[in-house]
């Protein structure tokens, strides 16, 4: 049987960056990604569906700075986020946390980037193959013999490899990851139920549309985001912008909701003739209708870019949205980037976690230790994942007028901040901001102590 140090399911970017530092740190080191078509790239690769933006301090978690990128990944340079309720706005020109990437954020092709990850990680060393689906784990704990691995990993063509670790970045979808958790979870527990796709997942599918000249001239420099506008907790649209004009025109939604728990009429996404909650291209339909249906014939003015995406100039993947889980490293195995949990449910950023928790478990497995793994991931992304699991839960139950209402008063504090702390509303933003802000301090505080969906003390062996 072939045998290597460091195996790793999955070859996005969480896959990639586990096996360039494992390989970096001289462990024998093989990823194993299972191959999905793609219109926008020749022959196999990794999944690689996102919209592709990263905010300027994910730079810094990602610890890749985009000028190491080869000039066809970076899209756009952003200079601000848009977000619009159902009838207020607010622009963010500062995500207000310390950058050491002076843009406000980037844009970039996705498939590119996870290209360029994998080339990173082949030249340090590791392999990367392409075209194998990984079926499940048989692990031995108690293999001592040279002979006999600690990890056997079953592959769809029949094949076994032995790993001494065994890191799980099969994304969101987890196949191979719940299958290893539940040997570690007492049935009974909830084992990786907790984990299912259907719950702990919401489904995000995105169009790539040309769109007309002074449409691009508003929105080149911007992601915008529309919330309050479809029904579902942390269901949302947006507009992120590639070059030569176009964009990613995308939303994101629980799976499985059923329209009669909604008040049709409150959202502006939803027609009062729905008789089941609009699948995705209904909804971008119904988006680019609304926003530019006035000046525009949207299906001839923003026509799909069929040689762009996955398919047709369009796809779907899943986004995990639980909180992040601890890895049972006292087995040899790491859990790291979706498989884990930690693309933010609010605003679906996941690829700078992704690198990073593979980084961290690659340099750890190559030193022939995981044991700090679940310290390491909570020190680099902690903060992060806290913030955004916060933010998450605080809006989990608006309806489209709380949205208005924290966004009116977001643009209200941010027209003061803007005044050099002038009082130009003072009912408006003293009030609600003050609610937005205390409401922000105490859920995080809560968060703080309880953001692990499954804790390392949980795995038994
Ligand atoms: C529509 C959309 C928009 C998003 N927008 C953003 C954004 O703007 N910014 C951002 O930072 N993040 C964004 N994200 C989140 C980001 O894409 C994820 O956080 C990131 O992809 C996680 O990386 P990963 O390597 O953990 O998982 P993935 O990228 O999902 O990679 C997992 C890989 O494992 C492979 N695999 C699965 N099972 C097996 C198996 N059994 N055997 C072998 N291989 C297997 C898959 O083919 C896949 O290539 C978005 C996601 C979506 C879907």
């Amino acid at each position: 049987m072939e045998r290597v140090d460091v195996a790793i399911v999955g070859g996005g970017p969480a896959g990639s960056s586990t096996a360039h530092a494992a390989a970096s740190g001289d462990a024998d080191t093989l990823v194993l990604e299972k191959g999905v078509p793609r219109a926008d790239r020749d022959g196999l690769g990794p999944d690689s569906t996102d919209a592709a933006g990263i905010l300027n301090y994910w730079v810094d978690i990602m610890g890749i700075h985009p000028d190491e990128f080869p000039d066809d990944v970076v899209q756009r340079e952003l200079n601000r986020a848009e977000f619009r309720g159902p009838t207020e706005a607010a622009t963010l020109y500062d995500t207000g946390i310390e950058s050491s990437y002076d843009a406000f954020g980037y844009t970039f092709q996705r498939a590119r980037f996870d290209d360029w990850l994998r080339e990173r990680a082949e030249e340090a060393g590791a392999e990367y193959r392409v075209g194998v689906s990984v079926r499940g784990v048989d692990t031995d704990l108690d293999a001592s013999d040279e002979d006999a691995p600690r990890h056997t990993l079953r592959l769809a063509d029949g094949e076994a490899v032995g790993a001494d670790f065994v890191v799980l970045a099969d994304g969101p979808q987890r196949t191979v990851t719940n299958r290893v958790l539940d040997e570690y979870l007492p049935a009974g527990r909830g084992g990786s139920d907790r984990l299912a796709p259907p719950e702990a997942n919401h489904i995000a599918y995105q169009e790539y549309r040309r769109v007309p000249e002074a449409v691009y001239e508003a929105v080149e420099d911007a992601i915008v985001f529309w919330w309050g506008v479809m029904p579902g907790e942390t269901a949302y649209p947006w507009i992120f912008p590639n070059r030569d004009r176009v964009c990613r025109v995308g939303l994101t939604m629980p799976i499985g909701m059923d329209i009669d728990d909604f008040d049709v009429d409150a959202y502006e996404l939803l027609s009062a003739d729905d008789e089941s909650i609009p699948g995705g291209a209904e909804y971008v339909r119904r988006l680019l209708e609304w926003q530019y249906g006035d000046e525009y014939d949207v299906e001839e003015d923003f026509p799909l870019v069929e040689d762009a995406g996955k398919r047709g100039g369009t796809e779907t993947y899943p986004i995990s949205s639980t909180r992040p889980i601890d890895s049972p490293t006292d087995a040899g195995v790491a859990v790291v980037g979706g498989a884990m949990g930690t693309t933010s449910a609010f605003h679906e950023g996941g690829d700078h976690v992704a690198v990073r928790t593979g980084a961290i478990a690659g340099e750890l497995a190559a030193g022939g230790d995981l044991a700090s793994y679940n310290r390491r991931w909570k020190e680099a992304i902690g903060d992060e994942v806290v913030r955004n699991v916060t933010m998450a839960d605080m809006v989990a139950d608006y309806e489209p007028a709380d949205w208005d209402r924290v966004i009116g008063a977001a643009d209200a504090m941010l027209a003061m901040e803007a005044d050099d702390g002038l009082l130009a509303q003072p009912y408006r933003s003293g009030w609600e901001s003050l609610k937005l802000i205390l409401g922000y301090k105490w859920n995080k505080r809560k968060t703080k102590r309880d953001y692990v969906t499954i804790a390392e003390d949980e795995y038994v062996y």
